[in-house]
């Protein structure tokens, strides 16, 4: 069953490039702006998260969608050679 409310955050994706990441954290910034997804308490707030590109090494949000529940997990590592990745967490119904 698709959430209509976040059902373009619900695939898991990978990052190819620093400017497709970018973009896609100015987009979830706007998401959490307008209450579409919340953001969870983890190690990293998007706050911290400059729109320059000067990241911190380790970057690891989560967010809810309020709807459903999912729950999805940003995560970059600049030390390890696997691409920044966005993971949707199906379930958990609350
Ligand atoms: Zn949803």
């Amino acid at each position: 069953m698709d959430c209509k409310n976040c059902s373009s955050l619900n695939e898991k994706r990978q990052f190819s490039s620093g400017g497709e990441l970018t973009r896609f954290i100015k987009r979830l910034r706007g998401y959490v702006e307008n209450g579409k997804i919340v953001e969870f308490p983890a190690f990293t707030d998007l706050a911290d998260v400059e729109d320059d590109g000067s990241w911190p090494d380790v970057i690891e949000c989560q967010f809810g969608c309020p709807d459903c529940g999912t729950e999805f997990t940003l995560k970059v590592n600049s030390h390890s050679k696997k691409a920044p990745e966005w993971l949707p967490k199906k379930g958990r119904r609350r």
